[in-house]
């Protein structure tokens, strides 16, 4: 009999040909993620399995964080062949639970003597005659033993959630704009969840933002991280361009302004990097910036498409998703973000394009975007 992790997949389940594709990469996230406990990690018939790690409950901390993985249940493993002695390990793990149970029997191995009712109705049955105290319900039950028959016999009660979702790199790479809000890093994970792998750009306008803000956005990406498989920052130095835009352009447009100037920087970084799409945590009408009219004035300068995976959610709704996904408080830290110094104080909700050319016509471009991503500092978190 031994102790292991049995790791469930969800949805890459309802992948036909190409579902070999798909557990190679699940399996590749997972033994990422456990390598720094040690331990075997491997892959057979629909299941995934870990053994021998130093500490198991870090162990489910990080697999319950792969993205593609939909459930984790800590296990016993034992010869099937003894159906008897399955059932006594059965109530073994039984022993001491209250209330009412049921069993639950998945048999992949089709020789196997018994049929899933069968083992069902045996396996429950001999835990009724050795746990005191135990009723059954097959309704709504207390505690649900579930035993799969596979190459051995797999018992376990507890089913722990994972966070879903596909692997990280099965559906292609995209540039996350990384602000220190509460917004970004909920649109990067939510991104990063269905298989695509991020890196992010970080713009950042030392001495108006602080030292200590630039950390900030460095914690948010590490603990994006634990799910993203590894996060590259591109910290991107922005207080010329701010300065400028400050200095020559409409004071209601500066703020549209510095967005297309972020949307075409962290573009050229997304293509150097490989990147098929932008990320950002807009949603439609949270401020002027992001009025439908101004996103398509800042979406206008880039070639690449603009995911906001946020864009019909409420502000109360995207915290919650922060809380659960561990970003909110790191985001509430109450430093400044280059957005939030030199607003202006009646930005444009409705600008018009010729407007903002005029004013971007007054700037160098090329020179403050060349200039700016030559002093790129890039940070693997
Ligand atoms: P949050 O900052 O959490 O995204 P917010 O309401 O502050 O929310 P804005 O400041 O308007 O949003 O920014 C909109 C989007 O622009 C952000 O979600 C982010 O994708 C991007 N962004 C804003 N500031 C920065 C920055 N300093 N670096 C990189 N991206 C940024
Ligand atoms: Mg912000």
């Amino acid at each position: 009999m031994e102790n292991l992790l049995l790791i469930r997949y969800g949805e890459i389940y309802l992948k036909g040909l190409n579902r070999p594709y798909f557990l190679r990469a699940l399996l590749s996230r997972v033994r990422e993620a456990v390598r720094p406990l040690g331990g075997q990690v491997w892959l057979r018939d629909a299941r995934l399995f870990v053994q021998g790690v130093s500490d198991m409950d870090a162990c489910i901390e990080r697999v319950t964080k792969v993205f593609g993985v939909h459930s984790v249940c800590p296990a016993v493993r034992l010869p099937k062949e003894d159906f008897e002695a399955v059932c006594a390990q059965a109530a073994e793990m039984m022993k001491g639970m209250t209330g009412t149970f049921k069993v639950e029997a998945r048999r992949s191995d089709k020789r196997y003597p018994l049929d899933s009712p069968e083992i069902n109705a045996k396996m429950g049955g001999y835990i009724l005659r050795s746990v005191p105290g135990l009723r059954v319900d097959v309704h709504q039950p207390d505690h649900l033993l579930n035993v799969e028959i596979r190459d051995e016999a797999y018992l376990y009660v507890k089913v722990i959630p994972a966070a879903g979702g596909m692997p990280v790199g099965t559906g292609g790479k995209a540039a996350l704009l990384l602000s220190g809000g509460i917004d970004s890093p909920v649109a990067g994970y939510m991104i990063a969840k269905r298989g695509v792998e991020l890196c992010a750009v970080h713009f950042y306008s030392y001495p108006y933002t602080s030292e200590r803000a630039k950390e900030k956005v460095l914690d948010l990406a590490r603990i994006l991280s634990a799910s993203c498989c590894g996060l590259k920052v591109y910290v991107v130095p922005f207080t010329d361009i701010q300065l400028k835009i400050h200095e020559k352009c409409a004071d209601d447009y500066t703020t549209l302004i510095m967005r297309r100037y972020m949307m075409r920087i962290a573009e050229r970084i997304a293509k150097a990097e490989g990147a098929e799409a932008l990320i950002t945590g807009e949603s439609i009408g949270q401020v002027a910036s992001q009025t439908m009219t101004a996103l398509q004035m800042t979406n206008m300068v880039v070639s690449l498409p603009v995911y906001r995976p946020l864009i019909g959610f409420d502000k109360i709704e995207i915290i919650r998703y922060a809380e659960k996904i561990g970003t909110y408080e790191t985001s509430c830290l109450p430093y400044e973000d280059c957005c939030t110094i030199f607003t202006p104080k009646h930005p444009a909700t409705h600008p018009k394009l010729d407007k903002i050319l005029e004013s971007e016509a007054r700037l160098d471009e090329e020179a403050l975007i060349e200039e700016a991503v030559k002093n790129v500092e890039i940070i693997q978190c």
